[in-house]
């Protein structure tokens, strides 16, 4: 019997995950609370609520394992589903994951830096928050937020009122607002065994809180390269954490912060497909597998432009020499992710030049032009 993999959620990070467990003989099913999520189009898709009992039984009813191509699915399906089949990452790792707060909390314990930060449930709350952290600062909601959704920037302390009026009813978090040098992302990969694996470090842009584009692997220190690997790893130790998994760093004077943990596959990591010997989906599939753990090496620099909102004209990638195209099947919407395309060179050189054209080609000059002044 093939083994069957089912994915809650069914956007294009489970479209991926499909299209790279299908040389390795998997099979998918995939459970999505809309009936037109574009994993369907890939994989047999169930259309459910996530507290849909009858739905889930008959999901779970002949798949080995269970996995997630999306964090805010509730930690009570998580723990019933776990209840049946083997799922991964575990839904305790799930739930720390789901909670800025949790997630801030566990980054301190394990010694990383963090933004300052203070939970916030009451409007006096929020004031003694901004006394001690000060201004600017980011609010935001300690659960179901993605893609800088449900934040407020506050420039002083007179933004109280109205980031409360915005956000305020729901348990929140402030942060100290960091004047980065810039973002970074380690993507990482831990085995049922244990064994840990990171891609070279990734450095991200991001254009109103979604990430625009990504560079690997990061130019820069290598120092600051393996100190934001240890804190993936002991992470992933803390947690017992089985699957890819994307910690989301700022540098800010040559110190790390994280800012955030991904328990899935992750946007930063889309380079992998062509960039690295073995891609985060495929590594994710042979981790919650217990199948060993493919090399993380890059095949050289690569970078990855986002497509949000709509998709630009694909023919100057399908041309570029080392240009590559991801469409994820999904109608056009202001905000959403939509693609993206990967230029994977043999050298920085190559990867300045293919970044130049295609910025040319496809009217993209700003989104291209800070990973080329990255480049150097
Ligand atoms: P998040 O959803 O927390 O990953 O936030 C999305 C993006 O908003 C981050 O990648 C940053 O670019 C920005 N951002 C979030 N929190 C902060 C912060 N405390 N200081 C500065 N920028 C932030």
């Amino acid at each position: 019997m093939a083994t069957t993999i089912g994915i809650l959620g069914g956007g294009q990070l489970a479209r991926m995950m499909a299209l790279a467990g299908a040389p390795l003989g998997l099979r998918f099913r995939v459970l999505d609370t809309s009936g037109d999520a574009c994993a369907g189009q890939v994989a047999p898709l169930v259309q459910a609520d996530w507290n849909d009992f009858d739905a889930l039984r008959a999901f779970a009813d002949g798949i080995d394992v269970a996995t997630f191509d999306f964090e805010n699915v509730p930690a009570q399906t998580a723990h019933w589903l776990a209840e049946r089949v083997p799922v991964f990452p575990s839904p305790r790792a799930l739930a720390v994951a789901q909670d800025r707060l949790a997630e801030k909390r566990l980054f301190e314990q394990l010694g990383m830096g963090t933004p300052a930060f203070a939970a916030v449930d009451s409007r006096a709350d929020l004031d003694s928050a901004l006394a001690r952290i000060g201004a600017p600062a980011v609010l935001k909601t300690r659960r179901l937020g993605y893609d800088g959704k449900g934040q407020y920037r506050l420039r002083s302390t007179a933004d109280a009122d109205p980031a409360w009026a915005a956000l305020g009813g729901v348990p929140l978090i402030l942060e100290q607002f960091v004047p980065f040098d810039f973002e970074c992302s380690v993507v990482a990969v831990r085995g049922r065994d244990g064994d840990f694996r990171t891609w070279p470090l990734t450095r991200n842009w991001h254009a109103d809180g979604i990430l625009a584009a990504s560079l690997a692997p990061a130019p820069g220190d290598a120092r600051l390269a393996d100190a934001a690997f240890a804190h993936a790893r002991a992470l992933g130790e803390a947690l017992d954490y089985v699957g890819v998994f994307a910690l989301e760093l700022f540098v800010h004077g040559g110190r790390l912060l994280a800012n955030e943990m991904a328990p899935r596959v992750h946007n930063s990591g889309h380079w992998t497909i062509e960039g690295a010997q073995v891609s985060q989906f495929e590594n994710h599939l042979r981790a919650v597998l217990g199948l060993p753990l493919g090399s993380t090496a890059s095949r050289g620099p690569a970078a990855m432009l986002n497509w949000i909102g709509e998709l630009p004209s694909r023919e100057p990638v399908l041309a570029d020499p080392v240009g590559h195209w991801h469409d994820y099947g999904k109608s056009p919407r202001a905000g959403r992710k939509v693609g993206h395309a990967t230029f994977a060179a043999a050298d920085p050189a190559g990867l300045r030049e293919a970044l130049q054209r295609a910025g040319a080609a496809l009217g993209r000059v700003e989104q291209v032009a800070p990973v080329i002044a990255a480049l150097g």
